[in-house]
C-alpha cells in the first residue's frame, strides 16, 4: 500500500504547490456533523493540498484581478481533487473529493452565515500546511494567506504532517482586525453577515466581487512569514 510522502509526491506532480496529510482523528473538535466520517464514514485520512494564488492580483486598486484568480484557483483546485480522486481510485483506494470552496449545505439565513462541509483552513492547520491568523486565514509560511485549499477524503491510515510550530500573528498585532471596514473580526472568528455585503458584493451587472480583502491584503505576513514575525 502507498505511503504518506509517495502520495505527497504524486500530488506535487500533478499541480499542487503544497501537499498534507491529516488523520481523521485530528478533526474532533470540528463542530459535530463537519468532521471528514460525517461526509464518508470510511474516511481515514485526509489529504490536504494547495496551489499558489498570483501575488499581483492583491496590492493592486481594482478588485477586478483578485476575483477573476480567485474564480480559476478555485476551479483548478476543485478539478485537482477530482483528477488525485480518480488517480487514487486506479490505486484502489477510495477517495471523496472535497470542493475548495462551494457548494455546501449549511446557511443560516439569518445570520447570512454558512458552513463548507469540511473547513479547507482547519483542515490545512492540522495537515500541518500553517497556522490561522487573527484574520482567519491560513498562513503559510512560505506563500502567506495567497493560497487556495483543497482536499481529498481517503479510506486509508497515512502518517500525518506534523502541525506547524510557527507563529504567525505576533501577539501584539491587530492589524487586520483595526482595518476591517465592517468590524467582523474579532482575532478569532469572522462575522460573515457584517463582511459578506463587501466580500461578496453584487453589481449591479449582476457579478459578485471580492470588494473587500482588507484582511488579506494589511497582513504583513500575507506573501510568507517575515523573519521578526
Ligand atoms: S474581507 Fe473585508 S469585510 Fe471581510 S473580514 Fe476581511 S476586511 Fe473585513
Ligand atoms: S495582520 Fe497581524 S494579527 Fe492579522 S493575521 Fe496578520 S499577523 Fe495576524
Amino acid at each position: 500500500m502507498i505511503n504518506s510522502e509517495k502520495l505527497k509526491e504524486i500530488i506535487l506532480k500533478m499541480g499542487a504547490d503544497l501537499c498534507g496529510v491529516a488523520p481523521a482523528t485530528r478533526f474532533k473538535k470540528a463542530p459535530k456533523g463537519f468532521e471528514p466520517e460525517d461526509i464518508c464514514e470510511e474516511c481515514k485520512s485526509v489529504i490536504v493540498f494547495a496551489k499558489k494564488v498570483p501575488k499581483g492580483s492583491l496590492n493592486i486598486s481594482s478588485c477586478v484581478p483578485y476575483t477573476h484568480v480567485n474564480n480559476i484557483l478555485t476551479q483548478e483546485v476543485d478539478r485537482l481533487g477530482v483528477q488525485i480522486s480518480l488517480k487514487l481510485e486506479d490505486m484502489g483506494i477510495k477517495a471523496v473529493p472535497i470542493p475548495s470552496d462551494d457548494p455546501y449545505e449549511y446557511w443560516e439565513r439569518d445570520n447570512s452565515y454558512g458552513r463548507a462541509v469540511l473547513s479547507m483552513r482547519h483542515a490545512a492547520y492540522l495537515a500541518g500546511l500553517g497556522a490561522l491568523g487573527k484574520n482567519t486565514l491560513l498562513i503559510n509560511k512560505d506563500y502567506g494567506n495567497m493560497i487556495q485549499i483543497g482536499a481529498v477524503l481517503v479510506n486509508i491510515e497515512l502518517e500525518g504532517d506534523p502541525l506547524v510550530e510557527y507563529e504567525v500573528c505576533p501577539p501584539n498585532c491587530s492589524i487586520c482586525i483595526d482595518a476591517c471596514p465592517q468590524g467582523a473580526l474579532d482575532g478569532k472568528t469572522v462575522n460573515q453577515k457584517l463582511c459578506r455585503p463587501l466580500s461578496n458584493y453584487k453589481n449591479e451587472k449582476g457579478y459578485v466581487l471580492k470588494k473587500c480583502n482588507i484582511c488579506r491584503k494589511v497582513c504583513p505576513n500575507n506573501m510568507g512569514l517575515q523573519e521578526d514575525a
